[in-house]
């Protein structure tokens, strides 16, 4: 009884212990190395389109739409518009800041620019407007931070006049994305929505099909044999603008022969967000209650628990080394049980006990006590100044 009574003097208050955050909006999943398409199952495709958009765009989900297909199309922000006359001709083009290291796609001498409204097409059709950048940049030499988020920023502000599905999808150019990346977009708020950056395990290069010369029955068969390579699912990339042949309306007559050639193969075409959000129990791993899953869809997870049981200690923790009423760390009165009555709590501390002693005392529960050096008859004497 003793023992516990002096661990009673000793105890401290309980810290309050750390708030659990349990519930969080959309949360960003900027990372390295990113989604493709193996969470598909067996012939299951999603089909992604690159860097449109650009002549063949509108035609390929109109298509795909007549199919019951629906992309997702990731698209570079310098291809719109930023004012149209009247006569929907383009009179300020799109921002651009280069890049770090110099490099750019192929130069086109009078490049169309395009009306926004494009975008709302193309979801209308069914499928999804996504961020592949402002200027195509190869984002791992994009050395300042600065040049880095604004060209993912820059287009973001775009689609985010129109993207009414919820799904901020983001795929870096050439695929190229590293952990320093991800960093710099942490720590832009206004980008934490973002889902990416989404890769790919199907393609044939349609760019370097066009650009070689290839007919689109031999581009097709490249991708057959990468959709084989691949275990016949997952995400496949495309080009809407073909970066060697811009305006050329190859993508879309090669779409067309793809699709057919998926199609009597068995495929079940997917919508991207099959590929890159988290099943619903993934969706909710430490978060509770009603939240929006990485593709802004709604999920019913468990209720979540009160403040109190989150973050308050119990009242075993409050009352450690404690007894009667004693207010907990969230304020609350916990009945810690009777105290320990005068007799019980009646042995002194050490500081007590040698206060004026030396050496070994006894305190007065009959415990030995070490009060430190005694001085020797020499200090005592010099102290009262007799002058031995
Ligand atoms: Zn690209």
């Amino acid at each position: 009884m003793r023992k516990v009574m002096l661990f009673t003097l000793l105890c401290s208050a309980c810290q309050r212990q750390e708030q659990i955050p349990f519930q969080e909006a959309n949360l960003a999943l900027i990372a390295n190395p990113g989604f493709d398409g193996t969470r598909l199952g067996p012939k299951q495709i999603a089909l992604t389109f690159d860097d449109g958009p650009d002549e063949s765009t509108f035609w390929i989900a109109w298509y795909l739409e007549t199919q019951g297909i629906h992309a997702t199309f990731f698209q570079n922000g310098k291809r719109y518009c930023r004012q149209l006359d009247v006569d929907n001709q383009c009179v300020l083009g799109p921002e651009t800041r280069g890049c770090d290291n110099g490099a750019a796609q192929v130069y086109v001498a009078d490049p169309i620019y395009y009306p926004e409204s494009l975008m709302d097409t193309i979801q209308n059709l069914g499928h999804h407007v996504a961020n592949h950048s402002q200027d195509h940049c190869n984002l791992f030499y994009e050395n300042n931070d600065d040049n880095l988020s604004w060209e993912v920023q820059t287009t973001q502000n775009i689609l985010d006049r129109h993207i009414k599905d919820g799904f901020f999808a983001f795929r870096a150019p050439y695929g190229s994305w590293n952990n320093r990346d991800s960093d710099v977009i942490h720590q832009n708020q206004a980008l934490n929505k973002l889902v990416g950056p989404v890769v790919w395990n199907i393609d044939g290069g349609d760019f370097a099909c066009w650009a070689n010369g290839l007919s689109v029955n031999q581009c097709v068969a490249l991708y057959m044999k990468s959709y084989q390579a691949a275990g016949k699912h997952g995400v496949v990339l495309m080009h809407d603008r073909p970066e060697w042949n811009v305006t050329s309306l190859q993508p879309f007559y090669f779409v067309v022969a793809f699709v057919k050639a998926l199609q009597a193969d068995g495929v079940e075409f997917v919508d991207l967000t099959g590929a890159v959000c988290p099943i619903r129990d993934d969706a909710c791993v430490n978060r509770c209650g009603n939240i929006k899953d990485l593709c802004g869809r709604s999920v019913h997870c468990d209720a979540c628990p009160t403040y109190d049981q989150v973050a308050c200690p119990t009242a075993i923790e409050t009352c450690k080394g404690k007894c009667g009423t004693v207010i907990s760390a969230c304020n609350i009165p916990v009945d810690c049980g009777r105290c320990p009555n005068y007799e019980q709590l009646a042995c002194p501390t050490a500081i007590e006990t040698c206060a004026g002693k030396c050496g070994t005392v006894l305190n007065t529960c009959n415990i030995p006590i070490d009060c430190g050096r005694c001085p020797t008859y020499t200090q005592i004497s010099s102290h009262l100044g007799l002058g031995f």
